[in-house]
């Protein structure tokens, strides 16, 4: 990809529409879990491979930040970021809802392979300039979600201080920030495709048969 990846941390629950439409309640502080690396994957017109037999797989489209300098306290995160892309939290729903009911962490339902698909990057002109745009998915043409960082319940500069103290941000860590409403299932041979304004970064075609 030509870029390092290190910890991919994720934002849970951070526009409060998406909180409302799981169900689930809007968090008093930064809700952040882990993927590992591996899940990360190219957008580029690339077939994507999805787990099959584990019920609903959903997609989250959200606006990831890409990691430049080491995390110190007062930085900026106009400071701290150098590039953006968009990616797709990919979420085994059904998964998810049993391992919620059992208290168990989200790694079955969030990190398997192929879970994080990345954008191309683009550079990271500032919070304030990065609102001036939507970012968007469609799903075979049609829009399935729009956001803007502004509609965050915590915003970039409040999640990158929470994990910068509390976990520790590097060179080559990504952030996925969180995903608007409007989530749904994929299915085999669906066309994913993410913009930012009207620039299209990223693009692939899910597959759930395992290539022989
Ligand atoms: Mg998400």
């Amino acid at each position: 990809m030509g870029q390092m990846i290190a910890n991919v941390y994720c934002v849970g629950r951070n526009y409060a529409l998406h909180a409302q439409e799981l169900g689930n309640d809007v968090p008093q502080e930064p809700m952040i879990f882990l993927k590992p690396s591996h899940a990360i994957t190219t957008m580029n017109g690339n077939t994507i491979q999805l787990p099959s037999g584990v019920g609903e797989v959903h997609y989250e489209a959200e606006l990831v930040l890409k990691i430049a300098r080491p995390y110190e306290k007062g930085i900026a995160v106009d400071e701290l970021v150098d590039v953006m892309a968009l990616g797709i939290d990919f979420t085994l729903r059904d998964v998810q809802t049993e391992l919620k009911k059992k208290g168990h962490p989200w790694m079955k339902a969030k990190g398997f392979l192929h879970a994080a698909p990345l954008s191309r990057y683009v550079a990271f002109d500032g919070v304030k300039e990065t609102m001036q745009q939507d970012f968007m998915l469609q799903k075979n043409g049609a829009i399935v979600q729009q956001g803007n960082i502004s509609n965050m319940i915590f915003s970039l500069q409040e999640i990158v201080d929470y994990i910068g103290t509390h976990y520790g941000l590097g060179v080559g860590d990504h952030i996925f920030t969180g995903t608007p409403a409007g989530v749904g299932p994929v299915v085999h041979d669906d066309h994913m495709e993410l913009f930012y304004g009207a620039e299209r970064l990223g693009e692939c075609h899910i597959t759930f048969e395992h290539s022989s």
